[in-house]
This record gives structure tokens, C-alpha cells and sequence, in this order.
């Protein structure tokens, strides 16, 4: 029988909790997988103010003292019980109390700004992870198996465990991982706030977690953890280069050996075509009509012509790493074909401008909407055709898993998680069972264009199109399967010796 594992899942974000981006929604999910799995989960927040919005209900379980270079004070640890639906499996959700460092409107920055603070905060909130679980051992007889960390906010948690912890034995033998979800986020600090890390001033040097005269959290975990995961196997062996590494690669090519690829899965019951509240008709992979009446109800939203024309659909945060400043450079030359166009996004300021003055170029080819709004996002996940994705970077990626479960095709540049879930179509092997999109040739305007009309080419003969559609959305992109990969690196890490 495999091992029950006690694991301890710390975190600076998770759905419904907190949240900012893709982390959060690992964090929400992946708990949760591994304890239907059979585990036995603790997820470990800071007490954000948003924590209260969340709607879930708290009860305080133990004061535990934290001490930190800045003195000791006492952490009221509240816990919130979230049933997994499968059996009566549960994971415990503890937050860690501290108002002056977490009582703020923002998680790491407001108006823009990054608070100042960050540094001690998150050092806080990691020294409080190694005191949480130094409790559960001595006071509750529950030895942590493995501490799952994620991004730089929580990866001091591997150096602490591994430098000035080391020999506290109700810890010694807890196993650590870091998850890497976009290393161009890295914890960078000015080097005299070294001090806020507690760490003993040997530790602030190239083989530490000095970074050009700064301090890089980051690569203090990436040096001290166990294992290494980041979330697709195409980004793992990215972020060995200089291209894709943020100036770790180095670092990360050192600790090559302990690097793992595992790819994040989506929530699939929000995601479900066949379920979707916010879409004019359902449908499945089994029972398509549904989605020409979603694709004629985004025509009609968007007032383009209700005609069987392709319909391509961008949904994105509008920043450079999304590369789509190479739709922009193309939008006249592909709009002169029959095509539509529509784009959901809001962010960078250009390229706001840009799609705006675009969109009023050709009203019917192309429809825009500025801003973030969730349910628009399903609806166009459901009515369009195919779905734009020319990332420049994508660590792991999850639209376009979105847009393979909805049978909406997409033609995605050839990097990280696009380049792991999207099997591209081959025009002179036309059987190709598994084709689900297009990859771009290169991440330029031309192959972009390129692997557009392509797309549209294939469009029209709707037998292949058809086989492109229902391979997408037969495809396994669930946490279940993620999770298992998970399981089995925590297994095989606690198996080992020493
Ligand atoms: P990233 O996390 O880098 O932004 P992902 O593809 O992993 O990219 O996830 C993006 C998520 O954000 C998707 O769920 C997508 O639907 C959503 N999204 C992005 N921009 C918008 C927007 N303007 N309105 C609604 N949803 C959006």
C-alpha cells in the first residue's frame, strides 16, 4: 500500500483566498488533488485582508511565537476545513496572523508600487511555515513529510529547513520542493536588507543568495531546496538558458538533475462547456451543435456579421511576454481575409491604443472589448474557433487548455506549456489523430500569419476540422492527472535516504 503523506503546502497566494494570477489557482487546486489522492494536506496563507472576502469561515487553533531578525511575537493561527467532494477527504487551510505585514489591500503591491516591505514580510511568513510545522510535530504527533513551496515568497522556507534549522529534530527530516511558476518574477531585493532574512551574513555571497550585490530569494530556494518543479516540461529545460532563465540559468543548470517539468490542469468543472452558465447554448465533445449557437451569439455581442466566417479570439493580459505586438504589425494584412477578430484583454497601455485604433479601422471584422471580465471570457472561449496565443514565454499557460476543452483550436507559439499541450496540425500527414492546433513556425509576425491562414485553410474542410476540434476536446488537461505526477515525485523523495 503507497504511504499516506503528510504534506504541507505553503503558499503567498491560493483561489478562494487570494489571488493575483496562476498561482493561486495551482494552490487552490492541487491541495486538493493530492488529498483525494489520499494524503494529508495543510495549506499554509498569510491572513490577507481578502482572506475575510472569501466568504469562508475561520476558528482559531493555536498562538504560536515567531521569531524573526526583527524580534519575537505571537501569530494567532486560524484554520478553515475545505471538503474535496471525493469521499470525505479534507485539507485543513491555515492562515498565519500578522495585520502590520497582511492587513493591506494589496497582496505584494498597491497603486503599482511594491510595498517596501516585502523582504520582511514574506521572510516573516516563512519563518512562520517552520514553526507551524516544528507544532504540528511536537505538539499534534504530525511529522511533515514534504513542504511544498512555491515562487520566490515562500522559497527562504527551503534555505531556513536547510541552514539555521537544520538540526532542530522535530524538523530534521521534512523533504522540500519548490515550484518555479515564472522565474521572471525572483524576489529581488537591495543588499542591505539582507539582515531582514535572519540568515547568517555567510549566506550573502555568489553561492548564496547574492544576485549582482542584491539579495535574490528565489535562487536561495533553488539552491537549498530538494526538488525543483516548474509547470511544463518544455519550460524546464527553457529556463536553462539565457534566453528564458532571468539570469538563474546557471544556478538552475547546477541543479539540473533535481528539475522536474509538471504541467498545471485546469478546474474542470468551471471550464465546461457542457455546464457553462455564462454560455448561450452547452455542448460536449460528443454532442457539438451548442457551440454554432454560442459562435452566432458572439457575433451578435461583438454587432460583426453573423456569417460562417472564422472567428479568432485573443483573451490575455495585455504585457510584452504574450507577444502580441506581433498580431498588431499583421491585424491589417490578415483582416483583409474572410475573418473575424476578437480580443478580451487589458494592461499595457500600447497596446491598448493599438487594438482600439484597430478595432475602429475595421468595426466589422474586428470586435474589442478593454477591460477583465470573467464571464465574457467563457463566452468567447465557447463561441470563437480558434484561439491566438503567441507567448514569447509561457511557463505553463492555461487558456489555452481552456480554449482545447471549448473546441476552440489554438495556434500558439512553440514555447513552454503551449508548446506541451498543443500538438500541432501537419498539412502533409492530414490523418495526424492527435493534431489539436497550430504552432507557429517561429515567434514572428510572418510565421504568426502564417500559421493564421493555415488555420483558416484547414477550417474549410470541415472532416479534418472536425477530427482537429474533437482531439482538443478529448484531451486529459485535469488536475487529476497532474496531480498524480506530483504524488510520485513525493513519494519517491520520501523513499530516499537521508
Ligand atoms: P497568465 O497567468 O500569464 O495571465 P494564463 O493563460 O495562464 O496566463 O491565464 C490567464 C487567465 O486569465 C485565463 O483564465 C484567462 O481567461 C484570464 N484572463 C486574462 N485576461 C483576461 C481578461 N481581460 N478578462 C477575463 N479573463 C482574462
Amino acid at each position: 500500500m503507497k504511504q499516506r503523506l503528510h504534506i504541507v503546502m505553503a503558499a503567498s497566494e491560493a483561489v478562494p483566498y487570494a489571488k493575483t494570477g496562476g498561482l493561486a489557482d495551482v494552490t487552490g487546486a492541487l491541495p486538493q488533488e493530492l488529498a483525494k489522492l489520499g494524503h494529508d494536506v495543510i495549506l499554509l496563507l498569510p491572513k490577507y485582508r481578502s482572506v475575510a472576502d472569501s466568504g469562508r469561515r475561520f476558528r482559531s487553533i493555536a498562538r504560536l511565537p515567531i521569531a524573526t531578525a526583527e524580534g519575537t511575537e505571537e501569530s494567532e493561527i486560524e484554520e478553515d476545513v475545505i471538503q474535496t467532494g471525493f469521499g470525505d477527504s479534507t485539507v485543513r487551510v491555515w492562515t498565519c496572523r500578522h495585520d502590520r505585514f497582511f492587513d493591506r489591500s494589496g497582496l505584494y503591491q498597491e497603486h503599482g508600487a511594491d510595498y517596501p516591505d516585502n523582504l520582511n514580510r514574506f521572510a516573516w511568513f516563512s519563518r512562520a511555515v517552520i514553526e507551524v510545522m516544528a507544532y504540528l510535530a511536537g505538539e499534534r504527533a504530525w511529522q511533515t513529510d514534504v513542504l511544498h513551496v512555491h515562487d520566490w515568497q515562500t522559497a527562504l522556507c527551503a534555505v531556513y529547513l536547510k541552514t539555521v534549522d537544520r538540526h532542530r529534530s522535530e524538523i530534521q527530516n521534512v523533504k522540500t520542493v519548490l515550484t518555479l511558476h515564472n522565474v521572471g518574477y525572483q524576489g529581488i531585493f537591495p543588499g542591505i536588507q539582507f539582515t531582514g532574512t535572519g540568515l547568517p551574513s555567510e549566506l550573502f555571497s555568489p553561492a548564496g543568495l547574492e544576485f549582482y550585490d542584491s539579495v535574490n530569494l528565489l535562487k536561495g530556494g533553488i539552491i537549498f531546496t530538494d526538488r525543483i518543479t516548474t509547470v511544463s516540461p518544455s519550460y524546464a529545460r527553457e529556463i536553462l538558458s539565457p534566453e528564458f532563465g532571468f539570469g538563474l540559468e546557471g544556478v538552475l543548470r547546477n541543479r539540473q538533475d533535481q528539475l522536474y517539468g509538471i504541467l498545471n490542469g485546469i478546474d474542470s468543472e468551471r471550464w465546461n462547456p457542457a455546464t457553462d452558465p455564462f454560455l448561450a447554448a452547452n455542448y460536449s465533445a460528443d454532442e457539438r451543435e451548442g457551440k454554432g449557437a454560442c459562435k452566432l451569439a458572439l457575433q451578435r455581442e461583438f454587432s460583426l456579421p453573423e456569417i460562417p466566417v472564422p472567428v479568432f479570439a485573443v483573451i490575455a493580459r495585455l504585457s510584452s511576454q504574450k507577444g502580441l505586438d506581433l498580431l498588431e504589425a499583421i491585424i491589417p494584412k490578415f483582416l483583409s481575409y474572410d475573418v473575424q477578430l476578437i480580443v478580451l484583454g487589458t494592461g499595457d497601455p500600447a497596446h491598448e491604443t493599438a487594438f482600439r485604433e484597430a478595432q475602429k479601422r475595421y468595426p466589422d471584422r474586428m470586435g474589442l472589448y478593454i477591460g477583465f471580465d470573467e464571464k465574457l471570457a467563457h463566452r468567447i472561449e465557447g463561441g470563437a474557433d480558434m484561439f491566438i496565443m503567441p507567448s514569447r514565454y509561457e511557463p505553463c499557460g492555461l487558456s489555452q487548455m481552456y480554449s482545447l476543452r471549448y473546441g476552440t483550436v489554438p495556434v500558439v507559439t512553440k514555447t513552454g506549456g503551449l508548446a506541451d499541450t498543443v500538438i500541432p496540425f501537419n498539412q502533409k500527414a492530414k490523418s495526424s489523430p492527435k493534431a489539436n492546433g497550430f504552432h507557429l513556425a517561429s515567434a514572428t509576425s510572418e510565421s504568426l500569419l502564417a500559421a493564421l491562414l493555415e488555420a483558416a485553410e484547414v477550417y474549410r474542410t470541415k472532416e479534418i476540422w472536425n477530427r482537429v476540434i474533437d482531439a482538443g476536446m478529448r484531451a486529459d488537461v485535469s488536475w487529476a492527472r497532474s496531480a498524480r505526477f506530483y504524488e510520485d515525485l513525493f513519494l519517491k523523495l520520501v523513499g530516499e535516504e537521508g
